[in-house]
């Protein structure tokens, strides 16, 4: 499967999609075709690789999207875009989710650890042979590929919870470790949606003959799903995850860069250059922690597209800024980094909730309670995130006019109140 660890991939992945971007993407999203011959899919865009590393960024995606397409017809692809947006800004207010899901997973997995029959069946879930023709495929489509289709990771999860009566926090571990793109906000929020956590009770059941009309195009012909859960009681969790104060970082100035500084690349903003540095740094970090996304090993390819997504960055900003770039190893202080370099100021891609901020924040806090930090955040995330309060209706309805003020031409009507 063809996920290189390259903004230059991301961006010929994007101008590929480009055409079927609008009404065609609006009418054949939520078919799972599965693999083809070159492993690129034809109706969504197998963008979120690129998109969770911070190789590309959302407002250009939206940019290029929408200098093909009418906003009518592209409105579903921009949507989607903004589910991805509307998810960080939600953990980001409440990021007492994360913490919550990082406990509850430590839990369930001693619970496997302490229980063999559980952890038989969590094993067999895992392995792809739960009996679950279409569960199996998609278990094993997530080992080899490290991608599954958006419908798929519905009903992957919805069997997980409702049919296999697995804990919900050992499925988005699984996810976490195995998907290129997995995303903290996206991942443990969408679990949340399908378990009837996020939208306090209302769950999503899969069914066997929706599989099977939206798998229709298999190489091998529809997925069976036999003997599923025909319903889908909502789980339920202790106490509430009250919202925050959003604490975002001003936007800079360019005083900010005015001293020498080091630039500091991450698993979640692997590029320098969606970031219009307005001057160029004196050394460039980087700093990939693939493996904080879970206690358990993280796959391979997954390790891999880190690795190499922030190795590559580094290289491409020391080539740009013609300055020197390392790698900050697990085992190394970033202050011995800075006062080897001779440098006391930081500036990096923000650190959303998440295992990324969780691997590197106490390193880089003694620095920014002095000041001595810039995080930069995107425009997309510092207009839309206000608005990601509860449902996603509170973000959709802004859309139009968020695209305005990025200058992303849209029309402002298209996504006001239904
Ligand atoms: C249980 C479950 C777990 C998920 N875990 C992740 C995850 O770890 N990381 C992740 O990026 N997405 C996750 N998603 C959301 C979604 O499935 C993927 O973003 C999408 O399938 C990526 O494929 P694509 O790039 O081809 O999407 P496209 O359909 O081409 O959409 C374009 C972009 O919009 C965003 N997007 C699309 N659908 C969603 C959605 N439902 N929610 C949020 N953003 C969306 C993605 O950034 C995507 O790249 C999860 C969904 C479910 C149901």
């Amino acid at each position: 499967m063809g996920f290189e660890p390259t903004r230059a991939a991301g961006l010929d992945r994007l101008t590929d999609f480009l055409p079927r971007a609008g009404r065609a993407y609006a009418n054949n999203r939520n078919y799972d075709d599965g693999v083809s011959d070159n492993g690129i899919r034809r109706n969504v865009s197998q963008l979120s690789p690129w998109l969770h590393s911070g190789l590309i960024k959302e407002a250009e995606v939206l940019d290029a999207v929408l200098r093909q397409h009418s906003a009518d017809a592209a409105d579903k692809f921009i949507a989607e875009v903004f589910w991805r947006v509307y998810f960080k800004g939600y953990l980001e207010l409440r990021p007492g989710i994360w913490r919550a899901y990082c406990e509850g997973r430590d839990r369930a997995l001693d619970a496997i650890e302490a229980n063999a029959g559980l952890r038989t069946a969590y094993e067999a879930a895992v392995a792809g042979s739960t009996g679950i023709e279409a569960f199996d495929h998609w278990a094993r489509e997530l080992a080899s590929t490290g991608y599954l289709h958006n419908h798929a990771r519905m009903w992957f999860a919805s069997i997980w919870i409702f049919t296999l009566k697995l804990d919900w926090h050992l499925g988005a571990d699984l996810f976490l470790r195995q998907l290129i793109d997995g995303d903290a906000a996206s991942n443990t929020l969408s679990w949340r949606w399908v378990g009837g956590l996020h939208t306090k009770g209302k769950t999503y059941l899969a069914r066997p003959d929706n599989i099977a009309r939206y798998t229709a195009n298999q190489p091998g012909g529809p997925l069976a799903a036999q003997g599923l859960a025909s319903d889908a009681p909502a789980l339920e969790e202790p106490g509430e995850h009250p919202r925050q104060r959003l604490a975002l970082p001003p936007a800079p100035d360019c005083a900010a860069f005015a001293k020498p500084y080091a630039l500091l690349l991450h698993d979640e903003g692997a590029s320098h250059v969606p970031l219009n540095l307005p001057s160029p740094p004196a050394l460039v970090i980087g700093a990939a922690r693939p493996e904080a996304r879970s206690p358990l090993p993280t796959a391979a390819a997954v390790s891999g597209f880190a690795q190499e997504a922030v190795a590559g960055g580094v290289s491409a900003a020391a080539a740009a800024f013609a300055c020197p770039g390392i790698d900050w190893p697990t085992d190394r202080p970033l202050a011995d980094i800075l006062a080897q370099a001779g440098i006391e100021w930081l500036a990096l891609p923000y650190l959303p909730a998440g295992w990324t901020r969780d691997a590197l924040m106490p390193q880089i806090a003694p620095f920014a309670h002095q000041g001595r930090v810039t995080e930069l955040l995107p425009a997309i995330d510092r207009e839309t995130w206000p608005h990601a309060r509860a449902g996603f209706f509170g973000v959709k309805k802004k859309v139009g006019p968020i695209l305005d003020d990025l200058g992303i031409s849209a029309s402002p009507t298209l996504f006001a109140a239904e």
